[in-house]
């Protein structure tokens, strides 16, 4: 079965966020103290999210991606992935992770089919590092990044680009995939911060590809894969590719093919909506899941066509941080 949205897109890939905590505090994603992490009741439990993946299989879902908050700090992600991967219709698990904690896994990981796993990295300056963390954790992550590229993990880079903190690290960043089979994304800062944007360190996706343009002319277009949120290209000789996510400026919501759970089980099918189906109540009182299907299907015929729709549709500003959403 494949469900088609009121704009005759497909919907076919969920984006899965397992926890709101994390172990590193990214300047634009949360504040650095405060955070009211959720209390446990008020999370989905594996279990519910379990059941939740099996309904949506069978609503055409085929690519899950878990993240969060970091995904592996919740504790017996490795179990609840394991019975993901089973699930009947589910062709891909996928994890986005900040690389702290990942290392020791990737064996399981490998084990369990889960191939591809983006790894947020916005500098390799440890000390630019551990400012827009606040952590000093450069050296774990790159010896993920190390691991993940010796075990031939299908590997993406996930950078936040913001003018005066990071634009220095596009040209070392994008030097990344010279030698190594990596694409290295650049992504537009948006607002999802625990506060609200920062406008003057706002940099768009073209500034970004002009960078990468001044110091490779030769830069070329390549195909992007369908659904792809990251707009392609190849430096000649490099064995990777570099890529743009015009996350902010929302130039691919017509081929967006993806819905969103967050940790609190609030359904999302735009990253801007706030939330438009509490499954965690809905998925807790109801026993029927083909009631619970026929809720999904529902909403689904009501998404917005553009994430400025839907922001224009919410009840409050984006201002809250991307831990509660998923990225
Ligand atoms: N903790 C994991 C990680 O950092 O990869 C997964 C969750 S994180 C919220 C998912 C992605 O969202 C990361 O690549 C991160 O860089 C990105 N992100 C967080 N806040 C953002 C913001 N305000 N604007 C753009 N991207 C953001
Ligand atoms: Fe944590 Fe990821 Fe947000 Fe950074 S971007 S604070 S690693 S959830």
């Amino acid at each position: 079965m494949q469900i088609f949205d009121n704009h005759g897109r497909p919907i076919s890939y969920l984006r899965l966020a397992v926890t709101d905590r994390c172990n590193l505090r990214c300047f634009y994603c949360m504040p650095e103290e405060g955070v009211q992490f959720l209390p446990k009741p008020h999370l989905l439990t594996f279990e519910e999210m379990l059941r939740m993946a099996g309904i949506l299989a069978e609503l055409g879902i085929t690519k899950i991606r878990i993240t969060g908050g970091e995904p592996f700090v919740r504790r017996d992600l490795m179990h609840f992935l394991g019975k993901l991967v089973d699930i009947s219709g589910v062709q891909e698990v996928s994890i986005t992770t900040n690389g702290v904690l990942t290392k020791p896994h990737l064996k399981e990981l490998k084990e369990l089919g889960i191939r591809k796993i983006n790894l947020s990295l916005d500098t390799l300056d440890r000390e630019r590092f551990h400012e827009m963390t606040r952590r000093d954790e450069l050296p774990k992550v790159l010896d993920t990044f190390y691991a993940l590229l010796e075990n031939d993990f299908k590997l993406k880079v996930n950078a936040v680009v913001m003018a005066g903190k990071n634009d220095q690290d596009i040209l070392p960043l994008a030097a990344l995939s010279k030698e190594n089979e990596v694409s290295v994304r650049f992504i537009e800062e948006m607002p999802f911060n625990g506060s609200g944007i920062n406008k003057e360190a706002f940099m768009s996706h073209t500034r970004i590809l002009n960078a990468l343009r001044t110091e490779y002319p030769e830069i070329q277009k390549v195909q992007d894969e369908l659904h792809s949120t990251s707009s392609n290209y190849r430096i000649p000789d490099f064995k990777g590719l570099v890529g743009v996510i015009a996350a902010f400026s929302r130039t691919f919501c017509g081929s967006c093919n993806r819905i969103r759970v967050t940790p609190m089980g609030l359904l999302k099918t735009c990253l801007y909506d706030d939330g438009v189906l509490n499954l965690r109540d809905l998925l807790r009182g109801e026993p029927d899941d083909e009631r619970v299907k026929a809720e999904l299907l529902e909403v689904f015929q009501k998404r917005p066509k553009d994430g400025f729709e839907a922001e224009k549709k919410r009840s409050s500003l984006v201002s809250e941080s991307m831990t509660t959403i998923g990225g």
